[in-house]
């Protein structure tokens, strides 16, 4: 009987780089012979990892999946506090090329069994000794593993120049070592049965390689001599991130009028005794371009109800006071505004406070914003006054009534019968 895997073989190899990843935090990673990209797409989660690439010596296999590589649009709403750049290549293993230098770790799952020996021998060399990443996750097929697959007859792909015995392996790896300063630990994914694993291994073995003296040692040694290009870039993509100064103003401006809002109603009822239900949301309404995904709702939720408390907790905390405002002239009527101090939500409001740093640059950071009032001294947000202000909708609909449009439009809605597009799917009775 055919042995199987759960979770299959490939995903036990990809989510053995995925925890090694959450473990050491790498910040720049390179998949060499990444195929379909279907790592790095699983990657690409990772925060803390700001630069990705893949390289392949086929460019069809890559150009095929890379574009899922691209930012989602979640990644635009909740951009990244870090930036993270993905670059893919075509290119060789065997050849020298500058731009991936420096990395922190380079994965070669499944490659090097389908080179020559030869090129094993060039890929040891620009890899360990080029490259000279901080750690470097091999996986290879475990020959001593085959006899339990009773159908196979040769190697398990039909493009594999060989398949290596653990000690095989073992040998390669030390030499690696001793040639370029590295230390390595054994291991694999795929266990054999029950009695077995000791005599055959795992199904594929896996080698971790560390540099000797860590991460640092690569900028004594990496030089500019040899800045050899012989990849080709087929894709470059910057994902959006907080460090993009105009992504920042949009997240604050959003963070500051939410939080600013809050304040303004908790105010408004104190000041008034009552609630201004007239334009206050239904239960989590309002919030909607805070939400993106359950994952993101449920963060949310967390870090909203952190900062409600916050809000409670600081009252007494000396960081000014709302009060009314007079606001701007509107359509013959004085538009009057809520003044919520800049110093309150920066303190009050840890987001705010997080995404700006200090005072001083939420103030920079909010002025000349499109959707944020600023006082004239830019030390608050003014909001409108829903109860005493004329609202955005009741002028649309004064300037509606007084262009005739809203007669002709009640006209022409009695007048002409309704479309109905589903009429034939009401016939059938087919909804
Ligand atoms: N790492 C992938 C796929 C492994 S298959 C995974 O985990 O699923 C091996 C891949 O190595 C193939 O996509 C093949 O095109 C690539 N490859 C073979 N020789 C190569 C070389 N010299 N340089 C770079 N990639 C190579």
């Amino acid at each position: 009987m055919d042995i199987t895997f759960s979770p299959a073989l490939h995903r036990q190899r990809h989510q053995f780089v995925i925890d090694f990843i959450k473990k050491n935090k790498p910040k720049k990673v390179v998949d060499l012979g990444c195929s379909e990209c279907s790592l790095l797409k699983q990657l690409k989660f990772h925060c803390e990892i700001e630069l990705l690439a893949g390289v392949d010596i086929d460019g069809a296999k890559v150009k095929k999946k890379m574009h899922g590589l691209a930012p989602m649009s979640t990644d635009y709403l909740q951009p990244r506090n870090d930036q993270l750049l993905v670059e893919m290549y075509q290119g060789s293993v065997t050849q020298r090329d500058a731009r991936l230098r420096g990395f922190d770790l380079a994965t070669s799952i499944e490659l090097i069994e389908h080179l020559t020996l030869a090129d094993v021998e060039r890929f040891s060399e620009v890899v360990f000794g080029y490259m000279s990443p901080a750690a470097v996750i091999v996986s290879t097929p475990n020959y001593e593993f085959n006899p339990l697959f009773p159908r196979l007859t040769g190697f398990r792909h039909s493009d594999h120049k060989f398949e290596w015995t653990r000690a095989e392996f073992k040998s390669w790896a030390l030499k690696v070592c001793v040639d370029h300063g590295y230390e390595v630990e054994f291991t694999g994914v795929g266990r054999a049965p029950p009695g077995q694993q000791e005599r055959v291994g795992f199904c594929s073995q896996i080698g971790v390689f560390h540099r000797l003296g860590g991460r640092e040692v690569c900028n004594v040694f990496c030089d500019d001599a040899d800045n050899a290009l012989s990849y080709t870039l087929l894709y470059s993509k910057n994902y959006p991130s907080l460090h993009d100064n105009n992504i920042l103003r949009r997240v604050l401006a959003t963070e500051v009028l939410y939080w600013a809002e809050q304040l303004r109603r908790r105010w408004v009822e104190e000041e008034t005794g009552q609630g201004d239900d007239a334009d206050t949301p239904a239960e989590g309404e309002g919030k909607e371009c805070h939400r993106v995904s359950e994952q993101h709702l449920e963060m949310e939720e967390k870090q909203t109800a952190a900062a409600m408390k916050n809000l409670v907790e600081h009252q007494d905390v000396e960081d000014g006071e709302l009060f009314w405002t007079e606001g701007q002239q509107e359509s013959g009527r004085l538009r009057r505004c809520v003044s919520v101090p800049l110093s309150m939500l920066w303190s009050r409001c840890p987001k705010v406070g997080a995404l700006s740093g200090s005072l001083g640059n939420l103030r920079r950071l909010l002025m000349d914003h499109p959707d944020v009032k600023l006082s004239q001294d830019g030390s608050a947000v003014l909001l409108n006054d829903q109860e005493q202000g004329i609202t955005e909708e009741e002028e649309d609909r004064d300037n509606l009534e007084d262009s005739g449009f809203a007669e002709a439009r009640r006209c022409s809605h009695s007048c002409e019968p309704e479309e109905d597009w589903d009429a034939d799917a009401l016939a059938s009775g087919d909804k």
